[in-house]
């Protein structure tokens, strides 16, 4: 088996371990004779893996129990609608720019009411986290039903290492990329939300954490679609619909992994040796730069780049050879980005680094 360093910001690596638990599981789980892929998901034993894969995750993440959980499918984009579709009650929200998804998210909300962006990072092309007065001062002035942040953006490599002080004023994040990278305070936000196709799983599922209170009876927009009522996919354990069965049944796997490898604590004093792995190399390379402002740096996204297009292309080419996968940038973005997620092994950073090392020697005398 030749399994490459995969850097990829997602769908991303999984820890092998759980992906042979899997394949073994595979044609038969436990004693039901079946698939877990093969099961009704009204089933009493498909049951219990949803079941188990919630109480999991709220041990890991410490979710008080007046927060729902939910497994939803469209991937984190169908929040984008759904969060003002529940939530604009009173037809008004502010949102922090700080990347493509956060400005997709404001976009999609502006369509459902008045969604104003409070900061913005967008003039130094999304480099850093903008200072959160505006959003702060907002919070008291502007009786908004929600304030909206992307707390890890993936493509630009910045992250929130501090967040807003809404008061009462609920915070909505998108935390994709860094859902359960580290401990999170839940009581802080009103809703998170994540796609599992980093950090929790396999794409197709997304997790909804939302404040009961939140939901109310109904939505907030008459026109939201059943599937998207927070409130009813509440009441129904996630299963309006046909839910992803296999999809929740692997994040169950990749959280009670996260729950024997040492908890959010182990996971993010890991993911942050690999980070500082990396940055250091780039505060002290002659070649390479890292893309972010330091103090917005992300511990899941490393963005970084040389001076030229053509050297950053042959450094990707020269990590392929390497056995060093995804290590290209996003389009919108170039250079190169390393994701670290969980599942990324210091091995395959000290791999990386020994590439750029090796790399910057063979380029500067
Ligand atoms: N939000 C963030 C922070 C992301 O990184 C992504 C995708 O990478 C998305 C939203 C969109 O996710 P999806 O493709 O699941 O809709």
């Amino acid at each position: 088996m030749t399994r490459v360093h995969n850097f990829s910001a997602g769908p991303a690596a999984l820890p092998l371990s759980v992906l042979e638990e899997i394949k073994n599981e595979l044609p038969e789980y436990g004693d039901s004779g079946m698939s877990v892929m093969e099961m009704s998901h009204r089933s009493p034993a498909y049951q219990a893996i949803i079941e188990d894969a919630e109480a999991t995750l709220r041990r890991v993440m410490g979710i008080p129990s007046n927060y729902r959980v939910l497994f939803l499918q469209g991937g984190a984009t169908l929040q984008f609608a759904g969060i003002p579709m529940n939530l604009m009650r009173r037809g008004r929200c502010g949102h922090v720019v700080t990347g493509n998804f956060a400005k997709k998210a404001w976009q999609e909300a502006a369509r459902y009411g008045d969604a104003r962006v409070l900061a913005s990072s967008e003039d130094t092309h999304f480099d850093r986290i903008p200072a959160l007065d505006a959003v702060e001062r907002a919070c008291v002035d502007d009786d908004l039903d929600y304030v909206y942040i992307c707390q890890n953006n993936t493509i630009f490599g910045t992250q929130f290492h501090t967040l807003p002080n809404c008061g009462d004023t609920p915070l909505v994040a998108d935390v994709s990329s860094c859902f359960l990278s580290l401990p999170i305070d839940v009581e802080r936000y009103g809703l998170i939300y994540a796609g599992a196709q980093k950090n929790a799983g396999a794409a197709g599922v997304t997790v909804v954490i939302v404040r009961d209170d939140l939901i109310g009876q109904s939505p907030a927009n008459p026109y939201c679609p059943t599937y998207m009522d927070y409130r009813i996919q509440a009441d129904k354990g996630s299963m309006y619909n046909t839910p992803n069965t296999f999809g929740i049944y692997v994040c169950g796997k990749i959280f009670r992994w996260i729950e024997e490898t040492g908890g959010l604590v182990a996971m993010e004093q890991r993911n942050r040796a690999k980070a500082n792995l990396l940055y250091n190399l780039l505060d002290n390379s002659k070649l390479f730069c890292g893309t972010a402002q330091k103090d917005s740096r992300s511990i899941a996204n490393v963005t970084f780049r040389t001076p030229s297009k053509e050297l950053d292309a042959e450094f990707i080419a020269g990590a392929a050879q390497r056995g060093i996968a995804n290590i290209k940038g996003h389009r919108v973005a170039g250079g190169m980005r390393a994701s670290i997620y969980n599942a990324v092994t210091l091995e395959s950073v000290r791999a990386l680094a020994a590439w750029m090392d090796e790399f910057e020697s063979l380029h500067c005398m």
